[in-house]
């Protein structure tokens, strides 16, 4: 079995395509209207639990009927939600507008998320159990360190996804192992836009860092390696929504399972690479035997 626990958020995104989103005071007629679960900690977690991983997630979902989808989301990937609290009122959501030239106006609204401020009983216990703890910014910042101290503490591997992009305190970095930010949160973290010299900065206070780069691949750094740049399958991308955290939840289960890095970096962009080529978020994560497959 292999132990990967999530702390991260549940969402439930809302969202319009219309030809041109609404201006204040205005009331447009849009053309569809889609519910697409989701949540950068949920995604990680069904990445995960798809590619082979023993999952367990902690957060909060509402007590609305948001709350029932996106547990039931969660358990369909076959991720425990035993620790998966149920806060009173509503789930977080996403409100997003997509125009006709792919635009986006987006308002993300916490909900049950932001009750997360610390550690819940039983959560520190579950996370003693794991191989590695997965952890996003979508939560609050408290919960966040909370949980990465406690991993420390019980020697349980850190994986941090830096979203959304903001300066990160010191002690959160102090309990971190290893950082996943995309080319633009490591830019926001170092006020550098070169991948290699920003994770060059990066590990100044991080022992590894992984920058992903989109269709041009990944970029491994150690403070004890070589830096190792990992191309991306060529794929037509139709949709890459949720690629990052395909990536770090397929990344995690193969380290996890001791697969050496260039081999883990290479199933995760395998795992991403499936994902773009499939709309959709969660839904167009790939399970294992298509990773193993591809
Ligand atoms: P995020 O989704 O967080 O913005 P990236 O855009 O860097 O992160 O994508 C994460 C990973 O997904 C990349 O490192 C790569 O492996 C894969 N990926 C993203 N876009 C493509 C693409 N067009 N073709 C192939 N792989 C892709």
């Amino acid at each position: 079995m292999t132990g990967i626990v999530v702390l991260g958020s549940t969402n439930m995104d809302l969202v319009t395509y219309t030809a041109r989103a609404p201006k204040l005071g205005e009331t447009v007629t849009g053309r569809e209207f889609v519910t697409v679960p989701g949540g950068k900690g949920a995604n990680q977690a069904v990445a995960a639990a798809r590619a082979g991983g023993a999952v367990a997630m902690i957060g909060a979902v509402g007590s609305d009927d948001f709350g029932t989808v996106l547990r039931h989301t969660l358990e369909a990937s076959c991720v425990d939600t035993d620790l998966l609290r149920t806060a009173e009122g509503s789930s977080g959501t996403a409100h997003i507008v997509v125009d006709d030239d792919g635009g986006n106006a987006i308002v993300v609204v916490p909900g049950a998320n932001g009750t997360v401020t610390d550690l819940g009983p039983g959560d520190e216990a579950l996370i003693t159990t794991a191989d590695a703890l997965l952890l996003q910014l979508e939560l609050p910042l408290s919960a966040v360190i909370a949980g990465a101290e406690a991993a420390r503490r019980h020697g349980v591997r850190t994986i941090l996804t830096p979203a959304p992009a903001q300066p990160l305190p010191p002690e959160l970095l102090a309990a971190t192992d290893l950082l996943v930010p995309n080319e633009h949160e490591a830019a926001v973290l170092t006020g550098i836009a070169d991948p290699h010299a920003a994770a060059g900065a990066l590990l100044r206070q991080v022992p590894e860092v992984v920058i992903t780069l989109g269709q041009a691949g990944s970029l491994h750094a150690s403070r004890t390696t070589e830096p190792l740049l990992v191309p991306a399958p060529h794929v037509t991308a139709v949709d890459t929504t949720a690629a990052g955290d395909t990536f770090v939840g397929a990344l995690a289960v193969a380290l996890v399972e001791g697969r050496p890095l260039p081999e883990a970096l290479r199933w995760a962009s395998a795992a991403a690479a499936l994902c773009v080529q499939r709309p959709g978020a969660s839904t167009s994560m790939p399970y294992r035997t298509e990773i193993e497959a591809s």
